[in-house]
């Protein structure tokens, strides 16, 4: 079974999918980590990310791997390990003109739908219940309040901090620019915006914490298996 999970920037999609992987033994497919490759990898070679063609030769050429064995989940790029690179804000900032290239998408639509032959599949992104994935068994599209998701995506980076700390004010407000920015961009792209699947159940993370969101969508799993 595949289980669709989208949503905007910070709304908890990785970890939710990376629980619910884990509880069911599925594969997890991060596509946002692909769009943030084709990205970092575009601009580490001084493509110029105006000119579409380049990058999508980019896309079309790079090799994109995850490899689980032992310790943390890397991402790698023909071969070279861009796990770190492809989080940075920089990285943040280039990627949804790099996702928006209808080329860029065929490009990664293709490696996706291959990762998913022959197995069961947690997958998260933006348009995974709308266009990659459209006969998942269970579509979820997540969302929260934009400043608790810029607060929660800050508090990850620093594990430990107080969720109040007042040195981490600065942070949250410009990821929260960030968020809302990636946003926009992403839900008004013509191709594959970022939009609920008309059959997918919304779920608003807000006044939850993981673990509830994680019941909750494993046990309309549970219901579909
Ligand atoms: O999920 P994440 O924040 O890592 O995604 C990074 C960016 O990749 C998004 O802002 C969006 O531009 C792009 N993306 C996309 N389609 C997907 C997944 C991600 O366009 N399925």
């Amino acid at each position: 079974m595949i289980i669709a999970i989208d949503g905007p920037a910070g709304s908890g999609k990785s970890t939710i999918a990376d629980l619910l992987a884990e509880r069911f033994g599925y594969s997890k497919l991060d596509t946002g980590a692909m769009y943030r490759t084709v990205a970092y990898v575009s601009s580490a070679r001084g493509v110029d990310l105006d000119d579409e063609e380049s990058v999508v030769d980019v896309a079309r050429a790079l090799d994109i791997a995850f490899d689980d064995a032992g310790g943390a989940p890397r991402v790698l790029a023909d071969g070279a390990d861009v796990t770190r690179e492809i989080r940075t804000p920089a990285t943040d900032r280039i990627v949804s003109k790099v996702s928006a290239y209808p080329g860029v998408r065929r490009a990664l639509l293709a490696c996706q739908r291959a990762f998913a032959v022959g197995r069961d599949v947690v997958a998260e992104g933006r348009d995974i219940g709308t266009v990659v994935f459209p006969d998942a068994g269970l579509k979820v599209f997540l969302t929260a309040d934009p400043a608790v998701r810029a607060r929660r995506r800050v508090l990850q980076r620093h594990p430990g901090a107080a969720a109040d700390d007042p040195a981490l004010s600065a942070e949250i407000e410009s990821t929260l620019a960030d968020l809302v920015r990636r946003d926009r961009l992403d839900a008004s792209r013509a191709e594959a915006p970022l939009r609920a699947a008309d059959d997918a159940v919304r779920i608003d993370s807000t006044s939850h914490t993981v673990d509830e969101i994680v019941d909750m969508i494993a046990s309309l799993a549970e219901d579909r298996r």
